[in-house]
């Protein structure tokens, strides 16, 4: 169970916040909401026609000067909800080192960088992605520039914090904590705490949530100062155009019946999540070994391998993404059409994240998850936290049963070149290995240095 024992519970208003601010009739541009011309314009050049709903609600209360906490699904223009006040406030008072963005993850990060730069490119904003995997002398040059925007993941903040010369957030103007209540389970709190420590205590703090624990609700009350609360949905919900399903299958067939669904649902962009860093791998091998092009994204890999994964995914050269739940947040891919949830979530709220990866922005989406006869107690959770009872998706049994015989060839294959893959591995005492190229061959340094990584 997620730390603070909030799973599954929605989150009661604290005393202190404001109730919700009530949703606005009509969409509004973003003039209306108070958006300044310039960044209207910039809005208008990345087809942002209209706000959204907690752009509608976020915006003005952050442009008065207000704390928020912005509970949102995901894919709702979180991002821009936060960006904008703090770019406008930005344009007001100049300055550097002006906002601090805190992300979970790593991609998270990248992704929201590239959000910034889009909508501050034409006042010249520049910002610096400070996260772990990635050297640190070229991010400490980076930090000597003195960028507006830091977007970061706590863990290598501090470490910049403490360690970099010349470095402080002593004048910092704008915190944001985006997927906060992960930011928590993910044990960032030490690291948070830190951070707090030595920002001013007099400054803006937007904290932005699809789903909100208990644990949140502490650290509201360590960060904020009499903060809205705005909220687009205050129940764990999914997306309205999302259409969801599941199949009730043997443990020992999954693979078979995920080969028949990437042939049935063929054309699409599919995300697979899978709970541990090795099925990943395991379930890409033989994805690979039967001619889909699918490839790994998992805590096992090397930054730039991970940031490659993405960006081939991104860039529909590849069409199926295998990945843990490091990508089950934030990451905005807007072609996915179709996550399955391979092994089902142990944790009903990354349910609503993992499907939450389509049907984004306004588009329709598809979810399958896979139930086994050892996840029926997870899945009547996952239903439970949704609210609704889920369709099961139509299968022809015989089909599946067809293709067994390659598919157990193609898994052979496939514990075999992971076999290779982790001796490879072992003899170079380097852990920056993934399925792209390990099928090839790979000339690499020895005696790499064994980095302690989180793997998740
Ligand atoms: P986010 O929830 O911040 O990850 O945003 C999800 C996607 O919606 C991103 O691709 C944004 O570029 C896009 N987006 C954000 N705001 C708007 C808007 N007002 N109109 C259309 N798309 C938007």
């Amino acid at each position: 169970m997620a730390a603070g024992g909030g799973e599954g519970q929605a989150a009661e208003p604290e005393a202190a916040v404001e109730p919700e601010v009530a949703a606005m009739e009509e969409p509004r541009s973003f003039k209306d909401l108070g958006v300044t011309d310039v960044l209207c314009e910039a809005c208008d050049q990345l087809g942002w026609k209209m706000p959204t709903k907690i752009q509608i609600e976020a915006i003005p209360v952050a442009l008065q000067g207000r704390d928020v906490i912005g509970l949102a699904e995901t894919g709702s223009g979180k991002t821009g909800a936060f960006a904008l006040p703090i770019l406008q406030a930005l344009l007001e008072t100049p300055q550097r080192l002006f906002a601090l963005v805190l992300t979970p993850t790593r991609e998270l990060a990248f992704q929201i960088s590239e959000q910034f730069e889009a909508l501050g490119s034409s006042i010249g904003v520049h910002s610096a992605v400070i996260v772990g995997g990635i050297d640190t002398m070229s991010q400490s040059l980076a930090l000597a520039k003195k960028p507006h925007v830091i977007i970061a993941t706590p863990g290598r903040l501090v470490d910049h914090l403490e360690n970099t010369k010349g470095f402080n957030l002593r004048a910092l103007k704008f915190l944001v904590m985006d997927e906060a209540d992960r930011i928590l389970n993910m044990d960032f709190e030490t690291e948070v705490d830190k951070i707090l420590k030595v920002i001013p205590r007099d400054r803006k703090t937007l904290l932005f949530s699809a789903t909100m624990t208990k644990k949140v609700q502490k650290l509201q009350r360590a960060a904020l100062k009499n903060p809205v609360k705005c909220a687009v949905s205050s129940k764990y919900q999914t997306v309205e155009k999302l259409q969801q399903y599941y199949i009730f299958i043997p443990s020992k067939f999954k693979d078979s019946y995920l080969v028949y669904i990437l042939n049935e649902l063929a054309g699409n962009s599919f995300m697979i999540f899978c709970s541990t860093c090795n099925n990943t791998q395991r379930t890409a091998l033989l994805l690979r070994n039967l001619g889909f092009t699918a490839i790994p994204l998992h805590g096992q890999m090397s930054q730039n391998k991970r940031l490659g994964s993405l960006n081939k995914f991104k860039a529909k050269a590849r069409s199926i993404l295998l990945a843990t739940d490091v990508a089950s947040r934030g990451l905005d891919i807007p072609h996915v059409d179709v996550v399955i949830n391979f092994d089902i979530p142990t944790h009903s709220k990354d349910y609503i994240h993992r499907v939450g990866r389509t049907a984004r922005a306004g588009r329709s989406g598809k979810s399958i998850t896979f139930v086994t006869q050892y996840d029926v107690e997870l899945f009547q959770r996952i239903e439970h936290l949704i609210g609704k009872k889920l369709p099961a998706f139509p299968m022809q049994e015989e089909e599946v049963m067809m293709l067994t015989e390659r598919v157990a060839e193609a898994q052979r294959i496939a514990r075999m070149e992971l076999r290779e893959q982790g001796e490879k591995k072992r003899s170079r005492n380097d852990n920056d290995d993934d399925t792209e190229e390990a099928i090839g061959v790979r000339n690499k340094v020895a005696g790499g240095k064994k980095k302690k990584r989180k793997a998740f």
